[in-house]
């Protein structure tokens, strides 16, 4: 909170008097839903301790294996901890799930078969899913498989199209994906609540369907996870909320025994499943990451919705809003200007712990259609739980900005975006002064 002690050391960073005051006033204003979130993390830092406690880790399970990996407790271990911890039946944590994209492919082929067809009730997926499901044509898609794919937008309210969901469930219908995050979409997040209504209507049509949920961005925000809400089937990156911040590659798929098990012996080999799968070191930092997650989680949020007032009350279009409740930690700004976008990102930079020093600088990136500018001065690489921003530059000139390991990283960053626009005057000074 405000201090001239404070401002001082603001001003060393960088940060002028007036974008510290300004940014003083609006964390005033957020106290109680910054209370709000501490209660979330408070509950979910119970959770997470109950469910570790419950399977009795030890100091062994932070012990090393390699090779095959047989028998590795701490592995196994943390499995037993996830799956308790997200109330599901079994788990699947592997360093050897390179992405959040890779957790959802194995989950996704390893439950279809051929003539089976793919459902997504909410819309286009995740960008890099596209591909997995071959909406683009690409090299080992579902589509190559006879895996076919439908979807059904979301209403222009954001609603469920209901309806439209009934006539598109038929006798293929065996997977049905929901993503909880809006991602780099343009739709309302999904809270817990919203997608148990989905899924009962889903099973009500279709009893056996399976359901999945892309948990990605969306763990520890809520109280609830979707496994508890009739998911069966949940899936994520460890470089984003459940890693903690501390874990350096990974990804879990956790749910049902049957389907988690499908999904091993896809990511193994038949016969095999998750009896192999050596844990190369990574265990202490995927254990001491999940314990870290429900209050790295918090502070990503405090960032999201300090980050949504600040630029709200500028003039920008921020989505989700100032006052609107938070389903995930992603927040975009639109600032309609390139040269806003990019002093908005080259702030985010300039906060970092590392590679402070570098200027981000728009690039074309395979796969877009235009350049894309990013921010990310990260302990891990591409961790997008770290603070870090990025969009392409284009019209409307939308930058989505998530992550930030402390509360108090994110506000500097935030803080340094806002400097980065009052230097170059793209802001108007008025509200700030
Ligand atoms: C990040 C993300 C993915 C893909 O994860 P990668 O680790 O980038 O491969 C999928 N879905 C959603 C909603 C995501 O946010």
């Amino acid at each position: 909170m405000y201090s001239e002690k404070m401002q001082k050391q603001y001003e060393r960073l960088g940060i002028c008097r007036e974008v510290y005051e300004f940014g003083s006033r609006i964390e005033e204003k957020l106290k109680p839903r910054f209370d709000d979130f501490d209660v979330t993390a408070e509950y979910n830092q119970a959770k997470v301790i109950r469910a570790m406690q419950k399977c009795r880790v030890s100091a062994e399970c932070f012990h090393t294996s390699n090779g095959y990996g047989y028998n590795d407790l701490g592995r196994d271990t943390l499995e037993a901890v996830y799956a308790e911890c997200f109330c599901g039946e079994d788990a699947l944590v592997r360093p050897q799930i390179t992405c959040g994209t890779h957790a959802l492919a194995v989950a996704l082929m390893s439950n279809l078969r051929p003539g089976d067809e793919l459902l997504s009730p909410v819309g286009k997926p995740y960008d890099t899913l596209e591909e997995v499901i071959g909406i683009r044509p690409s090299k080992g898609s579902l589509a190559e498989y006879q895996i076919s794919y439908r979807q059904v937008d979301l209403k222009q309210d954001g609603s469920f199209d209901f309806e439209g969901i009934r006539q598109a469930v038929n006798e293929k219908t065996k997977l049905v994906t929901i993503q909880r995050s809006k991602g780099y979409a343009v739709r309302p997040t999904l809270s817990v609540e919203k997608i148990g209504e989905l899924i009962a209507f889903i099973k009500k049509i279709k009893p056996d369907v399976i359901c999945m949920v892309d948990n990605c961005y969306g763990e520890f925000v809520e109280e609830r996870e979707p496994l508890e809400a009739g998911a069966d089937l949940i899936v994520g990156s460890l470089i984003k909320n459940p890693g903690g911040g501390l874990s350096p590659v990974g990804g879990y798929i956790a749910g049902k025994k049957e389907y988690v098990e499908q999904a091993a012996y896809r990511l193994t080999s038949p016969g095999l499943g998750k009896e192999v799968g050596a844990s190369l070191g990574v265990m202490q930092s995927f254990y001491q990451g999940l314990f870290l997650a429900p209050v790295v989680t918090n502070a990503a949020l405090k960032g999201a919705v300090f980050a949504a007032n600040i630029y709200e009350a500028l003039g920008f279009d921020v989505l989700p809003n100032s006052t609107e409740s938070r389903h995930d930690i992603i927040q975009s700004v639109t600032f309609h200007n390139s040269n806003a976008m990019t002093a908005f990102c080259r702030g985010i930079q300039a906060a970092a712990p590392v590679d402070s020093y570098v200027t981000p600088e728009p690039w074309a990136m395979p796969g877009y259609d235009s350049e894309v500018i990013m921010a990310a001065g990260a302990f891990v690489q591409g961790s997008s739980i770290e603070l870090s921003a990025d969009g392409p530059l284009k019209p409307p000139y939308s930058v989505y900005f998530q992550g930030g390991l402390t509360w108090y990283h994110a506000k500097l960053g935030i803080l340094m975006s806002l400097q980065k626009l009052y230097e170059q005057k793209l802001v108007n000074r008025d509200v700030i002064c």
